[in-house]
């Protein structure tokens, strides 16, 4: 301990701390569950690296014990995980890594007070929640792999410091210097009833310091391995919000088990609310593998990226305990489970998507998610389309390509579409007037990704689909109504005018049958990108 480096807390930590410490007071028992939770995933971690042969296994029968000792008025939890280098505590206790302050606090100022505490996992920020009931936390870390350990303590106030010191082995001891209105958190029942409430999921063992005997405090069943008949909704529920730091109600909770080419048993929860990460994070899938009930890893991509809202663990027997990294690229293994999940979870939106009311609900949190597996995949870009729902010019709520094809007028050849950036705007847009007079639905699309997947599905019941804004949509063969009717005046003199007057901004001026009110519409030439795209291309500088 010759040297102490005392280092600053990045600027959104010290804010964040406050914001943690403050907004989350009355939840505060939720800091053993992030502790034992970050616990927990290090040793699963070190186990996992340990398959790869780089470090050192889990001893056989170590557990993340939990010590309070109420004379030194400390409460220690002590894991045999993968540790931590010195680098790696500057960056995971010392920065935001996964998101901005800003996101946290406006998320945190637009939960119910009773959503609050799963915030903090969502965020990543659950180590900070120790300084709800400490006055200084110190980490003692080893890597596994290192022969060096570190301390870093903190008061949660601007700054930290980083010392050397001594560990007999690989892992982490986080202390808690307790402070004095926080002594309930010493007393072993009260830890046991925490644990129970928030960590009896974690299938790594824990234990609790009691009269100086380590008393096993979670029961670490592998709920997905029980008979559905004796899991009750609750437990379903439970699961779902320890899983993903959820705080909802699943939409849709499917466990089933299946034998044949590949034998699994998988529990996967739809939820019910837009989690952040889903939209603006990574688009890996990140639903848990296990094999045998132990988990192996969250980056297996058992399902593909358009269905990464789905949440839940796959259980195998047909991998070895001792899978390594290299062996989960290369097994067919996976392809088969991964084929399985993915056609299961389309079948059940299949069937749910004939309730309406309820899919609307799903819809509206993960329509445009869904949206990118018709950009991006080819196998089941037919199943998908089935699965869309527009706003549209015709009808109220939402509705299907097949309710769309079902109201196609008299000579209508094409499903026609006009996206842009609100469906609001969109249904007052000048393009829709010919269509409009003529009774001819268009559907308004107005995600980001709708410039990029129509053209990829092409067609749908052998109906091609066409943008209004796309050359001379042919509307002369739909007989129409009475506004469209009217005589065409003749503008051969007009228009090479117009066209001398434009010069280049334009490629032609025509006329055109599409519009009743207006003068003028812009179009987009018939086989390039249409004017939404044409938009979209030009913001990002192209
Ligand atoms: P999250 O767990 O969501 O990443 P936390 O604030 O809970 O966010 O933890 C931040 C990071 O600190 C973790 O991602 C992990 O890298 C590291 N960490 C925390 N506790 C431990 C531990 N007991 N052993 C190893 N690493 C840990
Ligand atoms: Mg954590």
């Amino acid at each position: 301990s010759e040297t102490v480096e005392r280092h600053e807390f990045g600027a959104e930590v010290g804010r964040l701390l406050d914001l943690v410490v403050h907004a989350l007071y009355s939840d505060r028992e939720i800091f053993l569950r992030e502790l034992v939770a970050n616990a927990a995933d290090a040793v699963d971690r070190r186990r996992f690296e340990a398959l790869t042969g780089g470090v050192p296994g889990v001893p056989e029968g170590s557990a993340v014990r939990v010590v309070p000792d109420k004379a030194a008025r400390t409460l220690t939890v002590t894991d045999p995980g993968i540790g931590m280098s010195k680098a790696d505590m500057a960056e995971n206790l010392g920065t935001i890594a996964r998101s901005g302050t800003r996101a946290f606090t406006q998320s945190l100022a637009d939960a119910k007070p009773g959503d609050r505490p799963s915030l903090i996992g969502q965020f990543g920020v659950g180590f900070y929640s120790a300084f709800m009931v400490a006055e200084r936390v110190e980490v003692t870390s080893r890597k596994a792999g290192s022969d060096e350990t570190w301390t870093w303590s903190s008061e949660g106030r601007g700054d930290y410091t980083l010392a050397r010191a001594e560990r007999a082995e690989p892992g982490t001891d986080i202390v808690l210097h307790v402070k004095a209105d926080a002594e309930e958190f010493l007393e072993p029942i009260r830890l046991r009833t925490i644990i129970r409430k928030w960590a009896d999921h974690i299938t790594v063992p824990i234990t609790i310091a009691e009269d100086g005997k380590d008393e096993p405090a979670n029961e670490g069943t592998a709920l997905w391995r029980k008979p559905k008949s004796e899991i009750s909704a609750e437990s379903y529920t439970e699961f779902y919000r320890h899983l993903g730091h959820n705080f909802d109600e699943p939409w849709a909770t499917l466990h089933w088990h299946a034998e044949g080419t590949v034998e699994f048993t998988a529990l996967l929860f739809i939820p019910g609310m837009k989690p952040f990460q889903v939209v603006e994070g990574e688009r890996e899938s990140r639903v848990r593998l296990h094999v045998r009930r132990m988990f192996i890893t969250d980056e297996a991509a058992l399902l593909p990226p358009w269905l990464r809202f789905v949440q839940g663990v796959v259980d195998t027997e047909d991998l070895p305990l001792n899978v390594s990294r290299e062996m989960l690229q290369a097994t067919p293994v996976l392809a088969r489970i991964r084929k399985a999940v993915t056609n299961r979870v389309l079948s059940d939106l299949k069937t749910r998507a004939k309730e309406a009311e309820e899919y609307a609900k799903f819809w509206e949190n993960f329509g445009p998610v869904l949206k990118e597996g018709i950009y991006e995949d080819t196998e089941h870009r037919k199943d998908l389309a089935g699965l869309l729902r527009f706003r549209s010019s015709a009808v109220e709520g939402w509705t299907s390509l097949a309710d769309y094809v079902s109201r196609m007028k008299e000579g209508q050849e094409a499903i026609y579409v006009l996206s842009g950036d609100s469906a609001e705007a969109l249904a007052k847009s000048p393009q829709l007037e010919g269509f409009r007079a003529r009774g001819v639905e268009v559907l308004l699309l107005s995600d980001s990704i709708d410039a990029f997947w129509p053209e990829r599905l092409g067609s749908f019941e052998e109906k091609p689909i066409r943008s209004v804004t796309q050359g001379s949509a042919d509307l002369s063969k739909i007989a129409g109504g009475d506004a469209a009717q009217g005589e065409a005046a003749d503008l051969s003199k007009l228009l090479p005018l117009l066209k001398d007057a434009l010069k280049e901004d334009v490629s032609e001026v025509r006329a055109t049958d599409r519009l009743v009110d207006s003068a003028v519409v812009l179009a987009a030439p018939e086989f390039g990108p249409d004017l939404h795209m044409q938009r979209l291309l030009q913001r990002a500088g192209r």
